[in-house]
């Protein structure tokens, strides 16, 4: 399989090298070439295919001869072996017509774990196998940070660095990133939002020589390698809730902030799973929403909420949406993206606008609506939402048609979000690795939100080192910070 880019500069590049490439070297987002279509014969082979399997079977679509069979096997495997339930992502029923697909069984109780798990592997074996030195670099809204950071710790020929905004995350995402005293791991807690975040490392991946000089990889969702592991889930939860309805119509509501996760069900779908609606619920932070219901992508002023790994504006897999729905027309998604760079908005006419509407439903969940969500779910149910998963059950509870079960992504664990759950007035019991977090020493370094400052922080952090085999023994010449309390 070769990948391109959503704004047609590069050319076609195999898997090993889009992993490394990441942000492509247009400045676009890299895309499969050709998406595989699976036939009903297919999906029927597949339906009892546990959790690894249906990976193995989905990812060597998208690796092609790019990565030998076993070795890939051999990863998902290691991958999934650090999830604490034997299904990987269970499916629980809530109520007659919406379940929830539980994502936060892995090591930091976030979905993103169930991408970066894999990808933290794959860095290390791709460094192993060809001698290169990864040095990651990525931005997080709270969730990203923690898991990547927790896919790649201790592995060998690997050093990464996180941008999160300070004061911004939730107390346990911030504990899980800066408890982790490993000699390749520098948490930066910048002077701005997620956003400004996000915006700094799409500069310094953009700059072609400072990326390959300090060998940058990405872990956000800029990298495809994300977008596809979360494939398997969608097809997964389909499988199980088909079994107990047949003939149902089966939709997914998913609680989004910067789209990689929904756009990996909307690329389930594109393959041949025959999903019924995709909902896609954010906070308060609504581009996405007035996006779908206006057809003018406008980035509006930052909101702290609930659900803080959604506060975002600017949904860097929107892109990647872009593309298909201009028919992988490489040449518009350019011009659209210079006009949002050069105007701040861009708007599609309302042809397009009622395609939009068709691949997706949409709803802004506003935070008493997130708290109201979680009160009444678990006095009725019995079950903890996380404030995120609570505004995609709120969003499913809206836009739900009669006779449409909906599965609702439940995308992290209540404990990790205990400033919610108590305003919500609810108590909960506490994971013991969440709680033993609380006790550790922490270390970050601060800095202003500039591309400047982040590459001079950079530049002594990855500093010269070039060959992977020292990249392990390697000392840390910058000081951190100690930061108590
Ligand atoms: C990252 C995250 C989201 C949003 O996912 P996107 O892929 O950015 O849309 C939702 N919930 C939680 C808990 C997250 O960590």
């Amino acid at each position: 399989m070769k990948y391109v880019s959503t704004r047609g500069g590069i050319a076609p590049v195999g898997f090993t090298e889009a992993v490394l490439m990441g942000l492509a070297d247009d400045g676009g987002l890299l895309v499969p070439e050709h998406l595989p279509q699976l036939s009903d014969e297919t999906l029927e082979a597949w339906r009892g295919l546990s959790y690894q399997n249906l990976t193995l079977e989905l990812f060597s679509l998208f690796t092609g001869d790019g990565l030998p069979r076993a070795d890939l096997k051999a990863l998902i495997d290691e991958s999934y072996a650090t999830f604490r339930h034997p299904e990987v992502t269970p499916v629980r029923r809530l109520t007659d017509d919406l379940y929830l697909l539980e994502l936060f069984h892995g090591p930091t109780f976030a979905f993103k774990d169930v991408a970066l798990q894999l990808l933290g592997n794959l860095y290390s074996y791709i460094s192993q196998q060809t001698g290169s030195v990864i040095h990651i670099l990525g931005a997080t809204s709270g969730d990203t940070g923690a898991a990547a950071i927790a896919g790649v710790s201790g592995k060998a020929g690997v050093k990464i660095c996180i941008l999160y905004p300070e004061g911004k995350v939730s107390r346990v995402q911030q504990l899980q990133m800066t408890t982790n005293h490993d000699q390749n791991v520098l948490n930066l807690a910048i002077d701005g939002t997620f956003d400004d975040a996000q915006r700094i490392i799409k500069e310094l991946f953009g700059d072609l020589a400072f990326k390959g000089r300090y060998h940058l990889r990405a872990i956000n969702s800029i990298n495809i390698v994300r977008i596809l592991a979360q494939i398997t889930y969608y097809f997964y939860a389909y499988f199980r809730v088909a079994e107990q309805n047949p003939g149902a119509k089966i939709a997914f509501s998913v609680p989004t902030g910067n789209f990689g996760d929904l756009f990996a069900g909307y690329l389930a779908r594109r393959m041949g799973l025959p999903v019924g609606r995709l909902m896609l619920a954010t906070n308060e932070n609504d581009i996405l929403v007035r996006f779908v219901q206006g057809g003018e992508y406008r980035p509006a002023a930052f909101r702290g909420t609930y659900s803080p790994s959604m506060d975002i504006q600017v949904a860097s897999n929107f892109e990647r949406y872009l593309y298909y729905l201009y028919g992988e027309d490489a040449i518009r998604v350019r011009g659209l993206m210079d006009k949002f760079r050069a105007n701040g908005f861009l708007s599609v006419p309302s042809a397009d606008q009622e395609r939009v509407q068709a691949d997706f439903a949409a709803q802004s969940v506003p935070n008493q609506v997130c708290l109201d969500t979680i009160g009444q779910t678990y006095s009725e149910a019995r079950y903890l939402l996380d404030p995120h998963t609570a505004c995609g059950v709120a969003a499913a509870q809206t836009l739900a048609a009669p006779g449409e079960i909906t599965i609702a992504l439940a995308t992290a664990h209540p404990a990790k979000f205990g400033e919610a759950i108590a305003l919500a007035g609810l108590e909960q019991t506490v994971p013991a690795q969440i709680e033993a977090l609380f006790g550790l020493p922490q270390r970050e370094q601060r800095a202003p939100a500039t591309g400047e400052a982040i590459a001079e922080r950079l530049t002594v952090f990855f500093g010269a080192a070039s060959d992977a085999a020292q990249l392990h023994e390697e000392v840390l010449e910058g000081e951190r910070d100690p930061v108590s309390g």
